[in-house]
């Protein structure tokens, strides 16, 4: 997995009337190769916005960001976002749509490969052919997990993936998710509302203030995993 560095980054949006709104005051957060982070805080206080900066997905105001050692400028399928709506092509089957997430377009064949295997570990064998209208939510997300991991991600930025799925989805998507990431090595950071899940899922827990987000408590979680 990838080492983040998040160093002193404060960010600013523009916003009508030519004011300026803070979502981010200095945050330091430093995550080790094949860590899992969790990131708790009330509604609205820049979590997503701080998961954005670390994609790359746009410049923070001020500070730095860097993926093992180096600065993140843009987006890059060594990070990949996982977000709350598995924003799928609805007329695309599930193999299509995880071929979609592959970064090298043209050796599609080649690759072909790749897209069952990614499949295979969310548990979408038997539905590469299936179109998306035929899915559950949980395995819709399912789907955009394996489209993420496609590429083999050294950081997975997970953004609520679980937050809109009935609770026993969620509880059984939490240990495919566990299971993914000690299989895989990959590092993640995790937006979620859910304790629970946030302690069952990661090796420490970053809670931000509100708006604009500070750390305010870090805690190491020492739980035995399953
Ligand atoms: P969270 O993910 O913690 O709910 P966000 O990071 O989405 O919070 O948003 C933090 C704050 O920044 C909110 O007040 C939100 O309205 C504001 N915000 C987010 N994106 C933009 C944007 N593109 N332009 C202006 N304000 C934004
Ligand atoms: P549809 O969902 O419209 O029926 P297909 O599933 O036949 O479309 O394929 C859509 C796109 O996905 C095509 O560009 C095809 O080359 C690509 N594709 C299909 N199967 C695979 C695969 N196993 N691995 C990678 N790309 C694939």
């Amino acid at each position: 997995g990838a080492r983040i560095d998040i160093e002193n980054v404060s960010h600013w949006f523009d916003v009508p009337g030519g004011n300026k709104l803070q979502a981010l005051d200095g945050i330091d957060l430093h995550m080790a190769p094949g860590e899992f982070v969790a990131l708790l805080g009330p509604s609205g206080c820049g979590k997503s916005t701080l998961l954005r900066l670390v994609a790359g997905l746009e410049p923070a105001t001020t500070g730095r960001l860097a993926q093992d050692g180096r600065p993140i400028a843009r987006p890059d399928p060594s990070r990949i976002v996982v977000f709350q709506d598995p924003t799928l092509y609805p007329w695309r089957r599930v193999r299509a749509n995880v071929a979609l997430g592959l970064q090298a377009r043209g050796v599609l064949r080649a690759q072909a490969g790749r897209v069952d295997d990614a499949l295979a570990r969310v548990g979408l064998a038997d539905f590469a052919d299936a179109f998306p209208h035929q899915l559950s939510g949980g395995m819709a997300q399912r789907v955009a997990l394996a489209r993420a991991l496609v590429n083999d991600p050294r950081l997975l930025i997970l953004d609520e993936p679980l937050g809109k799925l009935d609770s026993l989805t969620r509880l059984q998507m939490q240990s495919e998710l566990l299971g993914l990431w000690q299989r895989s090595g990959f590092s993640a950071l995790l937006v979620t509302h859910d304790v629970e899940e946030a302690l069952f899922l990661a090796q420490r827990v970053v809670v931000l203030s509100d708006r604009p987000a500070r750390i305010v408590a870090e805690l190491p979680v020492d739980l035995p995993y399953p």
